[in-house]
């Protein structure tokens, strides 16, 4: 499906009615022309900005200078923290235009020089910045929301800061009090000033409450474009990590029911994840990515469950290198929380 504010080359149509499979994509890698298929984690990404597969001028590789323009509504700005819990660093996005102002989800940690080029981006239409309407937290952590109360601070607007509140179980760095809650289901539209509106001029987000990755966190459907802003839930290249308490597996997994359900509902084709690359490319490929995953958890959880059956008088620390095996000994710290996560599901299930 082709949506109004999609940018389509002439001949998409015709590849997507003929292909049986999904094309070879091209983007450029360090100023070098590289192919992708279906499988690569940048897939989903060139399928976005260059549909019809031939416009290989889209640089995949990461930087924090300069917003990248996904679609005609949706910028995407990584904040300058790469690192082993980051990945490339935290993607801030931009959704709207200069016309209806903008959205800004996951300001980022409270970095001055990525605030000021997140401000310098949400442009007005008389070109200058800081058109920035509401400021959206998926989840409190600290590279996620510390950013949006200086990004507020800079804004003539002072545009308010949405989200929801951290639960008494977050850690003291992620504590959170929004201006105000959002409610699950709840629509932020925004229309332009003084033009005609159509469905293709205005930009309306449904937040869905999603938590387990934290108890607080929610995405945000771009409704019109069918895209997923999925903060943390899911991501492209790392693996969500599920710390409890604040952080619940049985509500992680229910969650990506959740998500799933509405991908289906609203055929989203694309994710946009807080961490990495876009995911997907077509209804199909976003679902998969969502049961993927959760098949990814399931198994691992099955693993944990041999692994205490066979060692009853275990420790966890026992357990970790068992059920953690093919995972690098330095990612078995994180590990550590999502099995802890994994055990309080599996001993709270009904026998
Ligand atoms: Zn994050």
């Amino acid at each position: 499906m082709v949506r109004p504010n999609q940018r389509l080359h002439p001949q998409a149509t015709l590849i997507d009615a003929t292909a049986t499979a999904e094309p070879e994509r091209t983007g450029l890698q360090g100023g070098i022309q590289a192919r992708f298929l279906q499988h690569d984690m940048a897939y989903g990404e060139l399928a976005l900005v260059c549909p019809s597969g031939t416009e290989p001028h889209h640089a995949l590789d990461w930087q924090c200078e300069r917003p990248v323009h996904l679609l005609r509504n949706v910028q995407r700005l990584t904040a300058p923290n790469a690192g082993f819990m980051t990945g490339p660093g935290t993607n801030s996005y931009l959704v709207g235009d200069a016309h209806t102002g903008f959205i800004a989800i996951d300001p980022g940690p409270a970095d001055a020089d990525h605030l000021v080029r997140l401000w310098r981006a949400a442009l007005h239409p008389d070109g200058s910045g800081g058109n920035i309407a509401m400021i959206v937290c998926t989840h409190s952590h600290p590279d996620h929301s510390p950013g949006a109360a200086p990004l507020k601070a800079l804004c003539d607007g002072r545009p308010p800061i949405l989200g929801l509140p951290s639960a008494p179980t977050a850690r003291a760095a992620s504590a959170f009090t929004p201006d105000r809650t959002l409610q699950n289901q709840e629509l932020l539209a925004f229309i332009p000033r003084g033009l005609e509106v159509n469905f293709a001029s205005k930009h309306t987000l449904q937040v869905v409450h999603t938590p387990g990755h934290a108890a607080n966190h929610l995405c945000l459907l771009l409704v019109e474009d069918g895209l997923l802003f999925s903060g943390d839930h899911i991501l492209n290249g790392s693996t969500t990590v599920v710390d409890p308490p604040d952080g619940n597996m049985a509500d992680y997994l229910d969650s990506l029911d959740t998500l799933l359900a509405l991908c289906q509902q609203h055929d989203v084709q694309f994710i946009l994840p807080a961490h990495g690359h876009v995911l997907g490319g077509s209804q199909a490929a976003a679902c998969g990515a969502i049961t993927h995953l959760k098949a990814h958890r399931l198994k691992r959880e099955a693993k944990i469950a041999a692994v205490v059956a066979a060692h009853p008088n275990g420790t966890v620390d026992d357990w970790l290198p068992l059920a953690y095996d093919d995972v690098p000994p330095r990612a078995w710290p994180v590990a550590k929380r999502s099995l802890l996560a994994h055990l309080e599901r599996i001993q709270g299930r009904p026998a």
